[in-house]
C-alpha cells in the first residue's frame, strides 16, 4: 500500500513510512493512493469465517505487499485474540459490541495491531521510537496498553486534566516502565495540538524520534475497516433489505474506517456519523459549512471534539464533495439528556445495558430507520463497556453494572503521572530531559 498526503498529492510514501512517521510534515494525513476492490466471494464468506481469520484475509490483500503473510498471521492473531459479537436488539437493529478487548473500548483493535505493525517496521531500524498520543479517554489506554514492554518502544500519553474518568486515569498512569503519563492542564483540543507540534518540530524529532498512535495513524484505521465486514456477515438479511451503519463519533477514525470498508465493496448503504453534543459534523452534513464551536464537555466524554482530525480523510473519500458526502452520511448529535434517557429505555425494554457513547449511536440509527421504510435494518456500534462509565450508567438503570475481572485489576494501583501546563517549550523540554 502506498500513501499520499492530503496536502500534497506528489508526497507519496511507503506503508512502512506512513506507520512510522504518523503524519506527513506538511500537516496533511496519509491516505491510500489505491483502495482495492475486495473479491465479492470474501462478503460471502465473511457470514462463516471467525474474526481473526477475515481480519487476516482482507489484510493479506491490502497489506500483502509490505508485510509477509506469516507475520500478518502473527498481526491478526495476536491483536485480535477476543470476541466481537453482534447481537439482535429487535427485528431491524443489532449492537456491534467492540469492547471485549483488554481497556474494554473499541480503541483496543487499531491499538493493538498498531503496536505489532509499528514493532515490525521498526525492528530492524536498531533504534528507539516514541508513540506520541492525546487522548480523551480511551486512545491512551488502548495505546499504553498495546505498546507496554515492546522493546524499542516507548509511549508518552497526554491528557486532559479531569476530564477522563477515573478508570480512564488509571488504565493510562499507572503502567510505569515504557509508558508515560502527562496531565495537561488544559482540553483534549490542547493536547491534540501539543502532539502535532511536537512532530512536526524537526530539531526535537532529530534528538528524540517520534510518531503518533492517534486515530491519524493510518496502521490504526487499518484494524477497524475489518469489524465492519465482520458485522455485515453476521447480520441476518432478508433479500432486498438495505443496511446502514451507525457510528459514535469523536475524531472520526470509526467512521472513516467505515467508509472505506464501503469502497473496498461492503455493501453498506448509509452511514450515520452519531456525536454527542460537539456537533460541528452533523451541522456540516446540513449545510455544507465547517464551522466548529468550542469542545463541550458531554457525559460521552471520548467523543468530546469539536474539529475531528478525521475530516480531512472523509473528504478525500467522498471526492472532497459535500452533495458526495451528505448522500451516504447522515448526521445526528444528541446532548446529554437524551442519552441518559436511551440508556434508561432501552435497558427497561429490552434488558440491554448501554454506555454513553453506544447510546449516541442507537438514538441516531433509530432517528433514521424511523424516517424509512422496513427494507431498511442497521446495526449500530458499541464503543466502550458500560462499566466503564458506571457513574452515568447506573443511575438510569437502576442497579449496578457487573464490573469485567480485567477493568477490577486497574483500580487499586499507584498512580505515576507528570503535571504538564498547554504550553509547547513545556513539552518539548521534558522531552528532551526525560530521554
Ligand atoms: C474514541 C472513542 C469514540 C470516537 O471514535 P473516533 O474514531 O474518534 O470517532 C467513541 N466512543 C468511544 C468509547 C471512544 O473511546
Amino acid at each position: 500500500m502506498n500513501l499520499y498526503s492530503t496536502k500534497n498529492r506528489s508526497l507519496q510514501v511507503s506503508l512502512e513510512q506512513a506507520v512510522l512517521q504518523g503524519m506527513p510534515a506538511d500537516g496533511g494525513l496519509f491516505f491510500p493512493l489505491q483502495i482495492p476492490r475486495l473479491p465479492d466471494d470474501l462478503f460471502q464468506d465473511a457470514k462463516k469465517m471467525e474474526f481473526p481469520q477475515l481480519a487476516l484475509r482482507v489484510a493479506r490483500i491490502l497489506l500483502g505487499d509490505d508485510i509477509p503473510g506469516a507475520a500478518l498471521e502473527e498481526m491478526t492473531t495476536g491483536a485480535f485474540d477476543f470476541p466481537v459479537p453482534l447481537i439482535p436488539l429487535d427485528g431491524r437493529t443489532a449492537v456491534l459490541e467492540l469492547f471485549h478487548g483488554p481497556t474494554l473500548a473499541f480503541k483496543d483493535f487499531g491499538a493493538r495491531f498498531l503496536a505489532r505493525l509499528m514493532a515490525f517496521f521498526n525492528h530492524r531500524k536498531g533504534r528507539e521510537l516514541t508513540v506520541m498520543v492525546a487522548t480523551s479517554g480511551d486512545t491512551g489506554s488502548a495505546v499504553a496498553q498495546g505498546f507496554y514492554r515492546v522493546p524499542g518502544m516507548k509511549v508518552v500519553v497526554l491528557y486532559p486534566e479531569g476530564r477522563i474518568s477515573p478508570v480512564q486515569e488509571q488504565q493510562i498512569a499507572t503502567l510505569g516502565e515504557n509508558i508515560t503519563a502527562l496531565e495537561v492542564a488544559g482540553s483534549f483540543d490542547d493536547c491534540q495540538k501539543l502532539v502535532k507540534q511536537s512532530l512536526a518540530d524537526g530539531e526535537l524529532q532529530r534528538k528524540r524520534p517520534l510518531t503518533t498512535a492517534n486515530s491519524i495513524n493510518i496502521g490504526r484505521l487499518i484494524p477497524q475497516i475489518f469489524y465492519y465486514i465482520h458485522a455485515w456477515g453476521r447480520l441476518e438479511a432478508s433479500r432486498g433489505q438495505k443496511t446502514v451503519a451507525a457510528v459514535p463519533s469523536g475524531n472520526f477514525g470509526n467512521l472513516t474506517a467505515g467508509v472505506m470498508a464501503r469502497r473496498l465493496g461492503l455493501p453498506i448503504d448509509r452511514f450515520i456519523a452519531a456525536t454527542n453534543s460537539n456537533d460541528t459534523v452533523p451541522r456540516y452534513l446540513r449545510d455544507g459549512q465547517y464551522r466548529p464551536l468550542p469542545v463541550r464537555v458531554s457525559i460521552a466524554n471520548a467523543m468530546d471534539v469539536a474539529d475531528p482530525s478525521n475530516f480531512v480523510r472523509l473528504l478525500e473519500l467522498c471526492g472532497s464533495d459535500f452533495h458526495g458526502m451528505a448522500g451516504e452520511i447522515r448526521g445526528y448529535a444528541s446532548p446529554d439528556e437524551a442519552i441518559r434517557r436511551a440508556i434508561h429505555d432501552v435497558f427497561l425494554q429490552k434488558g440491554y445495558i448501554l454506555d454513553p457513547h453506544g447510546a449516541a449511536g442507537y438514538i441516531a440509527l433509530w432517528k433514521f430507520l424511523e424516517g424509512e421504510g422496513d427494507d431498511w435494518r442497521g446495526f449500530f456500534l458499541a464503543t466502550a463497556h458500560p462499566a466503564k462509565f458506571a457513574e452515568i450508567v447506573e443511575p438510569e438503570i437502576g442497579r449496578a453494572v457487573p464490573i469485567p475481572e480485567r477493568l477490577q485489576a486497574w483500580l487499586n494501583r499507584p498512580k505515576h503521572a507528570v503535571a504538564l501546563p498547554p504550553a509547547y517549550p513545556a513539552l518539548k523540554e521534558f522531552l528532551l530531559s526525560s530521554r
